[in-house]
């Protein structure tokens, strides 16, 4: 905690005169439109990989980046948190691209894999990390998904295209596509080479965001815009 304290004390005088303009800016509301879910591990660090600045993403952490899937009604199966971040980030935000972003050498995955999620002392851990369990089977069918990775890298490659089917069984979340008003993406954070890879599911795998993949998504994402107004940005 001490880091803490000296790192906040550290930025008002050092860091905190960059900022000041920006959030002024943002006293009286955001307007992020990427909504970013990612697993709460400390490694993972959204607003240092993609350079953004408060107020561009709107970030929702959990172990193991679930979401729990709705039933026909729109009403979570499982959680409440989730969920409510999707429909807010949806409703009240001018969200255009909801990314799902896994990362090696997850405690969830390697948990999920190891079939040790039920403990005693955990007993919501492991109902949470059941919604990881279609990932677990898709695993075990084998496929291209994560080839050459560690198992629980793979499934962590799989978690990721599990809970974005998960978003998909949200009616919110499937007019939206439909619609062609939201984009769906898969990311996972590759730790020991500091490397993010993004789903194509031309290829059925992640490759790494280079500067061709970067250059491609770029292109992509200019001829897709979900917001014509938007397009500059
Ligand atoms: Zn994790």
């Amino acid at each position: 905690m001490k880091k803490l304290v000296k790192g906040l004390l550290d930025f008002q005088r050092h860091g905190l005169p960059a900022y000041r303009a920006t959030f002024a800016r943002l006293a009286n509301g955001q307007t992020p439109d990427c909504l970013f879910i990612t697993c709460a591990d400390s490694r993972v660090v959204p607003n240092l990989l993609v350079s953004t600045d408060p107020g561009d993403l709107f970030v929702m952490r959990n172990v193991g980046n679930m979401v729990s899937p709705s039933d026909a009604t729109g009403q979570s199966v499982a959680d409440w948190s989730e969920a409510a971040a999707v429909e807010f980030a949806l409703l009240h935000l001018p969200v255009e691209d909801v990314v799902v972003c896994g990362h090696s050498s997850c405690g969830a995955m390697k948990a999920l894999l190891a079939g040790n999620v039920r403990d005693e002392r955990a007993p919501n851990l492991g109902n949470w990390l059941d919604l990881g369990r279609a990932a677990l089977q898709t695993l075990e069918r084998g496929g291209p998904v994560g080839e050459g990775l560690p198992p629980a890298d793979r499934l962590s490659q799989l978690n990721v295209l599990q809970q974005m089917e998960h978003l998909r069984t949200y009616p919110l979340v499937r007019e939206r596509l439909a619609a062609g008003t939201l984009r769906l993406h898969g990311w996972w954070f590759d730790i020991r080479h500091a490397q993010v890879l993004v789903y194509r599911p031309d290829r059925e795998r992640f490759v790494p965001i280079d500067e061709v993949e970067g250059e491609r998504m770029l292109a992509e994402l200019g001829a897709n815009s979900v917001n014509p107004s938007s397009t500059a940005a």
